[in-house]
């Protein structure tokens, strides 16, 4: 089967390990949604983010083949229908047990400044490592119902990153598809700032927030986006070249 499989990726490096298939199956909601064609370029995907990923395990935390293979998968969902196969400059990922407590100043919600620990799920700084909480990462696999996902939104991060500014727009690839995400997102961040939106209160921080906690929603709830936020699921539709809520049956309520 590895042999097969190394084939198919066209590199003598980069393998699925069979093994891997279960724990997918059983820990991650949404690989049982994909077709055979997603699951292939997917299995190509997280074998190369986990085996190209500098990993660092946080005080307490075993990085088991779990570990890594659930949050690969989860950081490959992002680029399934993207152009690109990697996400650039992430030095490493650094993985905690549970909550990730961060020192020293930053800027808060409000954006005041703050010296006071920071108790996060996760965080990706540019040109940095992405610090992500192993027990917000199963949850986030596991429950998409609840909409939340820590790695949906910190890799949603360092694709907002990669034309150099964390501003809630990712590269586009050209201006009229620039101008028209931002005669989109401009009126529903005002929606979320005023409390009637889908959305979590969180994406009203800055409209890069915005954006990482839409992806979220966009993969995990896409129906409800699409009820209550039409046009931005149009554009993140256009953006990852993904259709997740044809991919997933409706929830019923
Ligand atoms: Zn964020």
């Amino acid at each position: 089967m590895i042999n097969v499989l190394r084939r198919w990726f066209g590199s003598s490096t980069i393998t699925f390990d069979p093994d891997w298939e279960p724990i997918l199956l059983e820990q991650f909601a949404h690989w049982s949604a994909l077709d055979d064609a997603e699951l292939h370029r997917m299995r190509y995907l997280l074998s190369r983010f986990v085996h190209d990923t500098s990993w660092e395990a946080a005080r307490g935390m075993d990085l088991t083949d779990d570990v890594k293979v659930i949050i690969a998968a989860q950081a490959s969902l992002l680029l399934l229908g993207l152009e690109i196969d990697e996400y650039f400059d992430v030095s490493s990922v650094i993985v905690h047990k549970s909550t990730v407590r961060l020192s020293g100043a930053h800027r808060t919600a409000g954006g005041t400044m703050s010296d006071s620990p920071q108790r996060l799920a996760g965080q990706a700084t540019p040109k940095g490592p992405v610090v992500l909480s192993w027990n917000a990462v199963r949850r986030g696999a596991r429950r998409p119902e609840h909409g939340q996902n820590v790695v949906y939104h910190e890799f949603a991060h360092r694709l907002d990153m990669l034309d150099g500014i964390t501003d809630g727009t990712p590269p586009l690839g050209s201006e009229s598809a620039s101008r028209r995400w931002s005669e989109v997102f401009t009126p529903a961040f005002e929606r979320v700032s005023s409390g009637d939106s889908v959305l979590r209160s969180y994406a009203a921080t800055n409209t890069a927030e915005f954006f990482a906690v839409a992806t979220e929603v966009f993969f995990n709830r896409p129906h409800d986006l699409v009820t209550h936020e039409p046009e931005i699921y149009e554009q993140l539709r256009g953006f990852y070249h993904q259709d997740p809520a044809s991919r997933l049956s409706a929830p019923d309520r």
